[in-house]
């Protein structure tokens, strides 16, 4: 097994026994950017003297026999929307090109504070608008499993690198879909967290009522790891939650309990691809042989999920996007002459187009006028999806669903078409319009392309969730073949 497969625990062992140098798996990732990214386009910052001077220093307290922690000397990505302080760090846009951020988002303090290894930062569509990272004002992510296709988005780059081992795990941000699915795309495991289980503080808000950062891997056991370390109150975070934060990797390792699947009907509808079906009742068998009961559930609202989410979202960030006015910081137009003309030129040549139909989009719905129309409506109709999984998580624990519609699609297929594009989100958004716990783990492949399946919790229940993926990558042989670039 090649170094960069191995899962976070093992890793610490070979570390903490001196078989590796934190140094050396450091240098591995970082060649494995070398010798991949220009074929994927994953990074948009690669940062190597930085993460090997960190890597020295996990070595020296190795050395001294300093007691370490799992994620001490592991290398990492982070989505480019989260800040690393001193580090460029763009959101995908043009309009934050050369914007170097002041501070670290939380996520990132706390994986820095356990000595893990930030090595880059990774491409996106831009403020997360988009479900191929075609939407980057940079350039596009390739997928590993087929180059000519896309990796997925908006968390693109991410999965792609820890497809290809350029670092052992990723930090993605899910708004409607963005971690899940890449993840699905590329055929890694990503969790979106329950909305407030982790600090959004330093993310560069998209849509501030939905977004949520979570861990890209190659397993449940490395989502674990990680989110113990990224999950908690946060101070600089109001949203989040005060509960306690489970030890999820010691949760792993208890009897898997006799749990109620429910399959929602409206993600089983004669419009699914009956390849991807499939590929989910096979690994529903697999819960049946363990005893698990498996119920046919209804979730009545599912079909206002996507316009519903489409208007919220942008309302949410015609709002959060107005405070980039190029005054401060961002792009600043160069032959702008008066406030307003800087306003309308370094807007219009910052952001892309479909950044711009957000806004638009936004603005409109939030109007006077159209706010009872559109926006208030939207929320009321977002208050009936969550009514519908409390009815649901009344009866069954977790819920099975596909991640994509689609396997990776080739590049340039959906990107005149925002659409088409924004169907790729059918089954992933509801989740997030409720705040709930889910995560996407690779369930087969079809023609050599990635399947995802997405197994969503109750909200805040984390724990069954990672248990119920840990304990299906334990049944199945899914997760093992590698992309061969
Ligand atoms: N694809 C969805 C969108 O374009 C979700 C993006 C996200 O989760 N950041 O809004």
């Amino acid at each position: 097994m090649k170094i960069l497969e191995k899962s976070i625990i093992e890793l610490h062992k070979e570390l903490t026994s001196k078989k590796i140098s934190a140094t050396e798996l450091t240098h591995a990732s970082l060649d494995a950017i070398d010798k991949h990214d220009h074929k994927l386009k994953a990074f948009i910052t690669v940062c190597k003297t930085d993460a090997l001077r960190v890597a020295k220093k996990v070595d020296e307290k190795i050395a001294t026999g300093e007691k370490i922690g799992l994620l001490a000397g592991i290398p990492f990505s982070a989505k480019d929307v989260i800040m690393t302080e001193g580090i460029k760090t763009t959101a995908g846009s043009k309009m934050l090109e050369n914007y170097v951020a002041p501070y670290n988002a939380t996520v990132i303090a706390r994986l820095k504070k356990a000595g893990a290894i930030l090595i880059g930062k990774t491409n996106c569509d831009a403020y997360g608008h988009g479900s191929s990272t075609e939407n980057s004002d940079f350039f596009v992510t390739k997928n590993p499993w087929d180059t000519s296709r896309v990796a997925g988005g908006s968390s693109g780059g991410a999965a792609a690198a820890v497809a290809m081992g350029m670092g052992v795990f990723a930090l993605g941000e899910d708004t409607g879909g963005s971690i899940r699915q890449p993840a699905a795309l590329c055929g890694v495991t990503g969790l979106k967290v329950s909305y407030g289980r982790v600090s959004r503080y330093g993310s560069i808000a998209y849509a501030s009522s939905f977004d949520t950062i979570g861990p890209i891997t190659k397993s449940a056991s490395d989502v674990a790891t990680v989110l113990r370390c990224i999950a908690g109150k946060d101070a600089h975070d109001h949203t989040t939650m005060p509960d306690i934060v489970p030890n999820y990797l010691q949760d792993l390792k208890k009897p898997f309990p006799k749990l109620k699947i429910g399959l929602p009907k409206e993600y089983f509808t004669s419009d699914l691809d009956p390849a991807i079906k499939e590929k989910i009742m096979e690994a529903v068998k697999e819960f049946e042989k363990m005893g698990c009961e498996v119920k046919k559930v209804s979730l009545p609202h599912t079909k206002y999920a996507i316009p519903t989410y489409y208007l919220l979202a942008p309302a949410e960030t015609s709002a959060n996007l107005a405070r980039l006015d190029s005054i401060r910081y961002g792009h600043r137009a160069k032959n702008a002459k008066t406030i307003d003309d800087i306003f309308k030129k370094s807007r219009s040549e910052g952001f892309g187009k479909e950044t711009k139909r957000r806004i638009l989009i936004g603005t409109y719905a939030l109007s006077a006028g159209y706010f009872d129309e559109y926006y208030k409506k939207a929320q009321k109709i977002r208050t009936l999806i969550r009514e519908d999984f409390n009815k649901v998580f009344a009866d069954v624990d977790v819920l099975f669903t596909p991640t994509s519609p689609f396997t990776a699609f080739p590049i340039g297929e959906k990107a005149t078409d925002p659409l088409a594009m924004y169907l790729a989100d059918i089954y992933t958004i509801a989740f997030s319009l409720a705040g709930l716990p889910t995560i996407s783990v690779p369930c087969g492949f079809i023609k050599n392309l990635p399947v995802g399946m997405q197994i969503t919790g109750r909200y805040m229940d984390e724990t069954t969730v990672l248990h119920v993926a840990h304990q299906y990558e334990s049944v199945t042989t899914k997760q093992a073949k590698k992309p061969n670039l």
